[in-house]
């Protein structure tokens, strides 16, 4: 390890130990003018990172990949995945792993860089990446972790003074990301495609030790491993319903090992209730929409426990048994997390059996009269039945009369369930309108200050603040919104 005195990189490089099949070593490409446009502060500081020296010019060469901080080990992962169900083999194609910062805590987080140029992986691609996409990225991460969902974040991102070539024109940049690692189930799909057992067991070893030490003695420790990750992911997926986000592109090479949400191309949160909602433009069908997200996620987890069978047992009958188990747990996890999750959402502390169909009505009427997903839970934190057709229905009130009663049978106070509300109901959320003005603005007017005040009233989205008033506003246009990755 080296630690940088001024700026406090720190880096080791654990995925560089690995064996050599998993990655290449190549450096970013070096750009013509890097300009810092956005650094989190505070975020920084947690790595244990100087703000202040972040902000030279030596430092920003490492944001733009124009400068390898000292002790790091740049390299390209390779992983493989299945895109809209076909598999096929991937890797770092716009990225590059600087290597592992310990912080002073002695955590240990990747630093990416995140369209650094090309990799041995970038196929036809130019391995860069556009400014309004990272800022995106940076945008909706950072409110994701505010919102309490496991995410990978957003350090930096920086201006190269180039352009890329896309449909248009566009200002290049590159994102620094961050994140607990980039151990995808796509990882382990392209060691068990390409590597040997010994590959894939030391891949699986080394994610015990990174991301689940309390298995590592265990005697069937992958299978664990197979088990944390379902609980993991149970618990991820429930927390991104509950909130109303659409990752939109749910291959198995963007699902990670860590539970973590990665990869915000053509993410976004719906506004009206609609389990269908989908918002990426080149998911015809609809595969990873809203309603179908948990559903994937199950099928994911079975590509991943596919991987693990040479290690679950020398017979593959057994092996395939285990792993099905496993598997299996997940839709009860989920749906008992979801439960769980929902009966905060409306102040109840207490489990009664009827409370699924009380929120299976609550939503089948959100969906019949297109409420605001977000602003109908913020309507009954705040005790107000203003902003929506829904309440004003016979069908609403017949449902609010049998909540009433449901509160009035628990124990705690009317008091105690608001504070149960507030904590599980989002005042705000990055809608997508506030986030395409941010965007515009910074990107073509070169003005941050849009961006800036949003990303800092979505800092704190439980607070309730009378400021951030009108960032709950629902937008005017009635357009239906698209997302689009790869830029
Ligand atoms: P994604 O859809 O973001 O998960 O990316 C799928 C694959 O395409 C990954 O292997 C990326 O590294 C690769 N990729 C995306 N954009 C580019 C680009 N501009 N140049 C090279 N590879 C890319
Ligand atoms: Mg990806
Ligand atoms: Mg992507």
């Amino acid at each position: 390890m080296t630690r940088s005195k001024e700026t406090g990189w720190n880096f080791d490089n654990s995925y560089a130990r690995l064996p050599a099949t998993f990655f290449s070593r190549i450096n970013p490409t070096p750009v013509r003018a890097p300009k810092l446009m956005i650094l989190n502060h505070s975020l920084a500081e947690s790595l244990g990172l100087s703000v202040e020296a972040l902000q030279s010019e030596e430092a920003i060469a490492v944001f733009a990949g124009n400068h390898i901080p000292e002790g790091a080990a740049p390299l390209a992962q390779a992983y493989a995945g299945h895109q809209f169900g076909h598999f096929t083999m991937l890797g770092d194609g716009r990225a590059v792993l600087l290597g592992e910062q310990i912080t002073p805590q002695g955590e240990r987080y990747d630093i990416q860089l995140k369209g650094p140029g090309r990799t041995p992986y970038s196929r036809g691609g130019d391995g860069r990446a556009a400014l309004g996409p990272m800022l995106r990225e940076y945008m909706i991460s950072e409110a994701m972790h505010a919102l309490g969902i496991p995410t990978t974040r957003s350090l930096a991102v920086v201006t190269t003074g180039e352009s890329i070539m896309r449909e248009t024109e566009l200002p290049g940049a590159v994102l620094t990301r961050v994140a607990a690692s980039h151990l995808r189930v796509g990882t382990f799909e392209y060691a068990k495609a390409w590597g040997t057992k010994d590959e894939l067991q030391a891949l699986a070893d080394y994610t015990i030790r990174r991301h689940y030490p309390h298995i590592e003695n265990e005697e069937h420790q992958y299978l664990s491993l197979l088990q944390e990750v379902v609980k993991r992911q149970a618990a991820l997926i429930a927390q991104w319903q509950l909130v109303g986000f659409i990752h939109g592109v749910m291959n198995t090479d963007n699902m990670t090992i860590s539970g973590e949400t990665i990869d915000y191309g053509p993410c976004a949160f719906m506004d009206a209730y609609d389990p269908g909602t989908v918002f990426s433009s080149i998911d015809r069908r609809g595969r990873y929409a809203y309603g179908n997200q948990p559903r994937i996620a199950g099928w994911n987890l079975a590509r991943f426990g596919e991987t693990l069978l040479p290690l679950l047992h020398d017979h593959q009958e057994q092996a395939i048994e285990l792993a099905q188990e496993e598997i299996s747990n997940f839709a009860t996890l989920y749906q008992s997390h979801w439960l769980a999750g929902m009966r905060a959402k409306l102040g109840l502390f207490n489990e009664e059996e009827q409370d699924e169909a009380l929120i299976d009505r609550l939503l089948s009427l959100m969906k019949k009269y297109r409420a605001d997903y977000t602003n109908t839970f913020r309507a009954f934190t705040l005790n107000t039945q203003a902003g929506s057709k829904l309440f004003g229905t016979p069908e609403f009130a017949e449902w609010h009369k049998l909540w009433q009663e449901r509160l009035a049978r628990q124990q705690e106070s009317k008091e105690d369930a608001n504070a149960l509300m507030r904590k599980n109901n989002p005042a705000l959320i990055p809608r997508n309108y506030r986030v395409e003005e941010a965007l515009k603005a910074a990107v073509e007017q070169g003005d941050d200050s849009v961006m800036k005040r949003l990303l800092a009233v979505l800092s704190s989205p439980y607070a309730y603040s009378a400021e951030q008033n009108e960032y709950a506003t629902l937008p005017v246009s009635t357009r239906p919104y698209q997302t689009f990755c790869g830029t």
